[in-house]
Order: structure tokens, then sequence, then C-alpha cells
């Protein structure tokens, strides 16, 4: 079925789609933003506990996984915190920052969400939600897009469908089936900021852990390392440090756990051993970590409790080791179920979307066997900005 001329159409109102299709349109486009579900930024609305994490006071290429580190570097240049800062102004939200520079919403992540629906309309940009795409081709002119109603035609497609993460929330690999077709290199993609399982032996010694939090520094093999809070789960860990280090870990590798980062377990021991201490490895550990965690360290025979003044060498040695090198081995991570980014994608949605359509997307190429999709742009986000990222699944 025939259906309307567009210059641009946008597939996908999430965070990226709407910042994108904001900016199309004050460039002047006619704009069409598309999507399945019947509500626009569902994502954004769960994003950081429900205020949503919208950007952080320091914002360095450092912070980013990409394999193209000067993209980052040209992209943080063009498009600041400041500027998503200037927008947040505009539409007078309440925000606070958090540990690490966040910046999280006063209120609720509905003002994100409010604040991208205005910049669509203000900016003339059709939001037509409730739209099924059963096509994407490739005409004379441009592209058809044929939804299960009626069939748009325009000058250049925006893929903004997100990652695979949080399916229950409309997430679907439309975005790569659409790469696919037109001979874009897909790569292998697998789940990024997520929580870490268990072995079934390790979730039965840390059972009754569920829900207690520690401030750690975790390191992956790579010697990529965190500190931040980690979290017990019923099923493994989580918290910011561990979702921070699933992107560097791979499964069958062990990830290095200092459990007191902030004290030197040594200097302390050899201390009491100085002065002949009889209290009990255990209550000496109480001091600064939960009782049930050292209990459980003990019980599974990677500590062994004596007074102080009895510990050997080896046994000083041994629990040094434990404590500041605790060795976890993943089982293997809870998947997109619940992973807040697609490792596939390597950007802060936020951030980048600003800044592409800032610098208008026409200047972006993808690297297509078919050179005539150079004005359409294949884009998704995830929260990679890993220094500062701090959200507890
Ligand atoms: C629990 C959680 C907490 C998070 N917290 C933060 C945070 O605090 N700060 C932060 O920056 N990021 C956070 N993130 C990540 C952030 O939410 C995402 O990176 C961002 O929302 C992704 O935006 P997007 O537009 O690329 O994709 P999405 O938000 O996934 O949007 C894609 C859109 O495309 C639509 N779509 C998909 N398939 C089709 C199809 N076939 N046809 C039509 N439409 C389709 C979907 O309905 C959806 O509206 C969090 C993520 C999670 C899961």
């Amino acid at each position: 079925m025939a259906g309307q001329q567009f210059d641009v159409i946008v597939i996908g109102a999430g965070a990226a789609g709407l910042m994108c299709a904001a900016q199309a349109g004050y460039r002047g486009r006619r704009v069409l933003l598309l999507d399945h579900a019947k509500q626009a930024g569902k994502k954004i609305l769960i994003s950081g506990g429900g205020r949503c994490n919208f950007t952080n006071m320091d914002v360095e290429p450092s912070n980013y996984l990409c394999s193209n580190e000067h993209f980052v570097k040209s992209a943080l240049s063009r498009y600041t915190q400041w500027d998503f800062l200037s927008l947040i102004a505009k539409y007078e939200i309440a925000y606070h920052e958090r540990d690490f520079g966040q910046l999280f919403c006063d209120d609720s992540a509905k003002d994100i969400v409010r604040l991208l629906m205005g910049e669509c309309n203000e900016a003339g940009v059709k939001v037509q939600l409730r739209s099924e795409i059963t096509n994407v081709t490739k005409t004379n002119s441009g592209f058809e897009v044929q939804t299960s109603g009626l069939n748009y035609q325009c000058e250049s497609v925006v893929i903004a469908t997100g990652g695979l993460s949080m399916p229950k929330l409309g997430a679907t690999p439309f975005g790569y089936k659409v790469a696919e077709q037109f001979g874009l290199t897909v790569l292998p993609t697998r789940a990024g900021l997520v929580p870490f399982t268990l072995h079934d032996h390790d979730k039965a010694i840390y059972a009754d852990l569920s829900g207690v939090s520690l401030p750690i520094r975790v390191e992956s093999k790579d010697g990529t390392s965190f500190p931040a809070d980690m979290l017990f789960t019923h099923r493994g860990l989580s918290g910011p440090s561990i979702l921070q280090i699933s992107n560097y870990w791979l499964p069958g590798e062990a990830v290095s756990i200092d459990l007191l980062p902030h004290i030197d377990l040594k200097q302390e021991l050899d201390n009491l051993k100085q002065q002949s201490s009889n209290q009990s490895l255990k209550n000496t550990l109480a001091q600064w970590l939960p009782k049930r965690f050292i209990e459980a360290l003990i019980e599974s025979k990677q500590l062994v409790d004596k007074p102080i003044k009895q510990l050997q060498h080896k046994d000083l040695d041994n629990t040094i080791a434990t404590i500041h090198q605790w060795q976890v081995k993943p089982n293997g991570t809870e998947g997109y179920r619940t992973a807040e980014g697609d490792e596939h994608y390597k950007l802060n949605c936020l951030l980048y979307l600003n800044y592409l359509f800032s610098i208008g997307y026409d200047d972006f190429k993808i690297n297509s066997k078919d050179s005539t999709l150079r004005h359409s742009l294949l884009i998704d986000s995830a929260p990679q900005n890993l220094q500062n990222y701090k959200e507890a699944a």
C-alpha cells in the first residue's frame, strides 16, 4: 500500500531514535519515527533505577569501549555532557550528582522521555507507535519502509532499534537483520553490563549472602579493574563493579576480587601478631566484612580460623591472598534478560546520539559492501561509560 514520502524515517523510538529524529527534524528534514511498542523510550524509564543516569560530570574517551578510539574522541569533543545539560535545563529537570560524578534525575526517568519527546515535537517529527516494520528495501531514490499498515518512502533510513538486552521491553534483533540484509558485517554479540552467575557448588556456599553488598575492587584477566560495590544475588554476583567487569570477562576465566581495597591486611595482621593477639581471624575480619561471608569462606576452607598469634606464615599468606585476591570463576552471565547493554555496541547512548545528530547524520558513512547505504546509519547504544556507570541490577 502506498504511503507518504519522508526525508528521513527513524525506526526505533528509544533514546537513540528519539534524539536522532529530533536532530534530523531541526535540520529541516521531514521525519517519521516508527516503533512497534505502544510507548516511546521504555528502556529509559527503567534506567538508573527509574531515575536515569543521563550523563556524567567527567566524560573521557577512556571511559568508553570502542574499537575506534578516534571516533570516541571526535564524538565527545563535538557533543559534551554540558550540551546535554543545557537540554536538561531547557526542560527544567531537577537532578543530582552521585558517586563518580554520575547525574540522575531527582524525580523520574520519565523526565528524560518528556525531554526527548518534547524535542521531537518541537522539531516537527511525526511519531508513530504500534507499527510493525515488515520490510526495508532500497529504491532508486532512497528506501521503502513497509509496515503492517502503510508503506513509506524516504531518502534516508535510520535503524535505532537498540541492542538485544531486555527483550521483555521490546528488544529485537531487527537492526542486525537489516544490517545483514544490506551486506554489513555483523560481529557476534554478547551481553554487556550483566551480572555473573555462579557454579552450583559456589552458589551453595554463598546462598545465604543474597542481598549483601560490599565495596570491592574487581580485576579481570586482562588487568582491567573497577572499584565499586559488589552485590551477592541468589544466582551469583552483581552490583556496579561486577556489571562493569562483565564487559572484560571471557567464559572460563576467573576474576580477582580485592575484598578490602582500602585496608592493608598484611600490615593489620602483622601488627596483631606482634602483639600476640588472641583475637580470632574471624573476629578480626568481621571488623570490615560481614560475618556471614567470613564464615562462608571458613566453611569452604578458603580461610583457616585461628587466633591471630597462632597463624603461621602460610596461613597469613593464604589469608591475605584470599582477601585481597579472592578468585571467583563465574559460571556465566545472566545474559540479555537483565543486561544493561549489548557488548556489540560501544557507546553511551545519550551523549553519542546527541553528538551524531548535532553534526548531521549525513556526515556518517558506514562500512558497507553497498555504498548506496551511506546515508543510512545503524545506531544503537549501550551505556559503556565504564568508569562512571554505577547501576545495581
Ligand atoms: C536496567 C537498565 C538500566 C539502565 N540504566 C541506564 C542509565 O542509568 N543510564 C544510561 O545511559 N543507560 C542506562 N541503560 C542503558 C540504556 O537504557 C540503553 O543503552 C538505551 O536505552 C538504549 O537506547 P536505544 O535507543 O539504543 O535502544 P532501546 O531503548 O532499546 O530502543 C529501541 C527501540 O526500538 C524499538 N524496536 C525494537 N525492535 C523493533 C522492531 N522490529 N520494529 C519497531 N521497533 C522496534 C523498541 O521498541 C525500542 O523502543 C540501562 C539499561 C537497562 C536495561
